[in-house]
């Protein structure tokens, strides 16, 4: 659930919650005191007590107007009315008879009042309606009858209804739903804020521990995300930062290392022809070379050492600014099926000289055209060619290139049946400075730039560039090119 749902959510709760917890205990508060008002009554809880109250009140008021009218004197009786005020405090209610102004019964509990003060007088008020009135302290509903007794005097029955009970629980239950609410309120906004919070500060308090260890350069802290919600989201976000940010530190460690590891290699790769270079010269300085063949033998080795070494600075030259992205391509749309023949028409004589044939099958392509530098891939194919070579091993060496088409690619194979490259090797050949072991050991010179060179040019050529080999076999390097539809 995301977090803004479960915001609008837990304000939805926070609203409708309180309402139903407090409709439920106000049910439950005004149940409870309806049972206690009906006992209090002696009644059966059914419905509404007060409404059965009332009902018993007016029967009893109902019988008292029927013996007013139809045996008025039976009100002068002492003994009828102590039954009839037994009956009537069952419903809280108290009974006067008033003849002529004299209030000749009253229950008990109104015998220390005025009632002279309160009660209306005969005839000024309807016979049989409500009237509120103050007892006292008490709050008390009255009603009466006017009637005549047999010999003429004025009579007036009085029920008086005594309603503080009935108030002071009402009051009671006002403020009991009041300290609910107040709980209810409480209790809800308490629960609802721990559970959003705890959707928020934990995961925060994860995050900025995290940070802090990041901060102390430990770069291991995973941090998980756990929630989908936007919460959720931004630990996604940290964690993925935290490992770009680890890759590209493990990067910089690796380029840094690559960095002083160049530096080695290049050191010794130049080392190595100028110490050669200033040996033959010692030698010639010394007069070691005392023989004029000799000095041609010793200088023609210097030659030949100096030209490696320039050959040296060349590639490192080409390789640095391939590798600074230094160098400008130059795309031109060639013919490959051509392109090849001229290379392999350049590069044939060179190779018969050491009985390697050079072979080219373009049977395969229907669609010749590319997208090349025209002298960086010559490079491509010159270091490819050198080290089947180079690396030749057989009396009759072969070289075939081979082309074929795939999609909207063409790919070019160079395969010999050179000494092949063990296989664990393969992998590393095209890295700078890989050298195998067998290479490292053989007479052949060489830096190990050749291959990384072609890697840089054919990606710089949005190509692929691969390696299969079996050891004695021979040796097989592919690279891709993106044709053109003409
Ligand atoms: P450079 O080309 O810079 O003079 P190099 O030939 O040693 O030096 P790469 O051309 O990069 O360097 O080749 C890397 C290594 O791969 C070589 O040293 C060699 O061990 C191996 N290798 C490359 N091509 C072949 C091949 N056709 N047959 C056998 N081994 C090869
Ligand atoms: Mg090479």
């Amino acid at each position: 659930m995301s977090f803004k749902t479960r915001l609008i959510l837990s304000y939805v709760v926070m609203f409708v919650a309180p309402i139903i917890l407090t409709i439920i205990a106000a049910a439950v508060m005004v149940v409870i005191n309806v049972r206690a008002v009906a006992g209090s009554y002696g009644f059966e809880f059914k419905g509404n007590p007060v409404k059965q109250v009332m009902e018993k009140n007016q029967e009893a008021f109902d019988n008292i107007k029927v013996v007013a009218s139809e045996n008025p004197d039976v009100l002068r009786d002492k003994m009828y009315l102590e039954n009839l005020e037994k009956e009537l405090n069952k419903l809280n209610t108290s009974a006067v008879v008033r003849i002529n102004n004299n209030i000749i019964y009253s229950s008990n509990n109104l015998k220390r009042l005025d009632l002279n003060e309160v009660l209306p007088e005969f005839g000024s008020a309807t016979s049989g309606s409500y009237e509120r009135a103050l007892l006292g302290n008490e709050v008390t509903f009255m009603r009466h009858q006017d009637f005549y007794f047999t010999d003429k005097s004025q009579g007036t029955v009085f029920f008086i209804t005594d309603m503080t009970p009935i108030l002071k629980r009402v009051g009671r239950v006002v403020l009991y739903m009041c300290v609910v609410i107040l709980l209810i309120l409480i209790a809800t906004d308490g629960i609802l804020t721990y559970y959003v919070s705890k959707g928020v500060l934990r995961p925060i308090e994860t995050l900025k521990n995290a940070a802090n260890q990041i901060e102390e350069g430990n770069l291991e802290f995973e941090v998980k995300p756990a929630s989908e919600d936007e919460i959720g989201e931004l630990c996604t976000a940290f964690e993925k930062m935290r490992v770009k940010l680890k890759e590209s530190i493990n990067l910089q460690m690796q380029y840094e290392n690559n960095r002083k590891e160049l530096i080695s290699n290049i050191s010794h790769d130049l080392k190595t022809p100028v110490t050669a270079i200033k040996g033959y010269v010692e030698g010639i300085l010394d007069g070691v070379a005392d023989t004029p063949e000799k000095t041609e033998r010793y200088i023609r080795t210097i030659y030949a050492k100096a030209s490696d070494l320039d050959k040296l600075i060349d590639e490192l030259f080409l390789f640095s600014k391939l590798d600074l992205n230094n160098l400008t391509f130059n795309f031109e749309q060639v013919d490959i099926k051509e392109y090849l023949e001229d290379c392999v028409q350049e590069l044939s004589l060179g190779l018969e000289k050491d009985n390697i044939s050079l072979n080219l099958n373009t049977e395969k392509i229907t669609n010749p055209f590319v997208l090349v530098d025209n002298e960086k891939l010559k490079r491509v194919i010159i270091n490819i060619v050198e080290n089947a070579s180079k690396y030749m091993d057989k009396e009759e060496g072969k070289i075939d290139i081979r082309l074929e088409e795939n999609d909207d690619k063409v790919i070019i194979e160079i395969k010999d049946n050179g000494q092949g490259i063990p296989k664990e090797d393969i992998p590393c050949i095209f890295d700078r400075f890989y050298r195998t072991d067998k290479s490292r050991s053989s007479l052949t010179g060489g830096s190990g730039l050749g291959l990384a060179i072609v890697k840089r040019i054919i990606e710089e050529h949005e190509g692929k560039v691969w390696a299969e080999s079996e050891e004695g076999k021979g040796t097989s390097i592919f690279f891709t090119l993106k044709t053109i539809k003409k």
